[in-house]
């Protein structure tokens, strides 16, 4: 029978354990950390991240800013407004939600953020830093996928793992954190994308495997082995008669056909998502801090 890693329930815990320490921060006399939100147009999902972030900001006690500018915005204008936010010593950790529109380069804009500050660590500083095991910001959702695995109990060395998914904030880092030589780590990763041949040759092999390809249901039971952990990172909102809202949210992986063979699974929604949030708060708690760039 698997276990199912709860995701909610484990971020609601850590969320009380930020909050305890704030407390503790502002007994001792330390400022309210502070985490400043940069939200361009009006799209609906990023609108709804960016209202989480906030509500788990004041949840915590943070001071939180919301930076709301049209998409009209001009990328000159939208680095002013970073670099204001970089100045501003009350402000401890910036993020621009993403996506931008087109005609911003989103590069040039997660590149002028400070590293100091850039807590969704995305910054070629906080990347490079993580990839040689140096103390840094490491991107949100891989962050809280390793959290998730710690907190279970889950143990990653020696172990043979699967991401599948190469992108800069989720698979590429997650294949970094899984093998380097740390208290956590030291798997044998291999790292799959859309032109790994073969995949289910891998991933019927992998004691771990971490979907994140934002593919429906692409895992599915004949890909997996029997007691493997299965991480699904993949979010993808497909209409539904069944829910009021007329729509649900899948994960990349087939939950009925995996789940009886797992040892471990994360559910979606209430999985991995959760964590993202949480490990951005922790970033934002550990800026205030100001320990990882000494
Ligand atoms: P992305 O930038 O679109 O990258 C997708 C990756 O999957 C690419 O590397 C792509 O390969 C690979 N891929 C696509 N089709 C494939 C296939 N058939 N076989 C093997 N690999 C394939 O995605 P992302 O930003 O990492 O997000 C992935 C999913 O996670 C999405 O559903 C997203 O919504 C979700 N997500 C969830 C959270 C959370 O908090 N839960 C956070 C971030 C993302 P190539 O590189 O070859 O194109």
């Amino acid at each position: 029978m698997y276990q199912l890693i709860d995701g909610k329930t484990t971020s609601a815990k850590i969320k009380e354990e930020i909050a305890e320490e704030v407390k503790q921060l502002i007994e001792a006399g330390g400022k309210k950390p502070h985490l400043a939100a940069v939200l361009v147009g009006h799209d609906g999902a990023s609108e709804t991240y960016v209202a989480s972030k906030e509500r788990a900001c004041k949840f915590v006690g943070f001071n939180s800013t919301l930076v709301r500018l049209e998409d009209t915005v001009s990328e000159e204008e939208l680095l002013q407004r970073v670099n204001e936010l970089n100045k501003n010593e009350d402000v401890d950790g910036i993020i621009v939600q993403l996506p931008l529109p087109s005609h911003i380069n989103e590069q040039k804009i997660i590149e002028a953020i400070l590293p100091q500050k850039d807590v969704d660590g995305f910054h070629p500083v906080n990347v490079g830093r993580m990839v040689i095991g140096l103390p840094a910001f490491v991107s949100a959702t891989p962050a809280g996928i390793i959290e998730l695995l710690k907190r279970y109990n889950i143990e990653s060395s020696g172990k043979s793992c699967a991401v599948i998914g190469r992108s800069n904030i989720v698979g590429k880092p997650m294949s970094i954190l899984l093998s380097q030589k740390a208290d956590f780590g030291n798997a044998t990763v291999t790292l799959c994308h859309s032109r790994t041949p073969d995949l289910k040759e891998i991933t019927e092999k992998a004691d771990i495997i971490v979907a994140a390809l934002g593919k429906a249901e692409f895992l599915t039971g004949d890909m997996v082995k029997q007691g493997a952990v299965v991480i699904d990172v993949g979010i993808t909102r497909v209409k539904s008669d069944k829910t009021k809202s007329g729509w649900k949210l899948l994960g990349d992986v087939k939950f009925d056909e995996v789940a009886p063979k797992c040892s471990y699974i994360t559910p979606v929604p209430g999985g991995v998502g959760p964590m993202t949030i949480v490990s951005l708060l922790k970033n934002t708690l550990l800026a205030s801090r100001k320990e990882i760039f000494q």
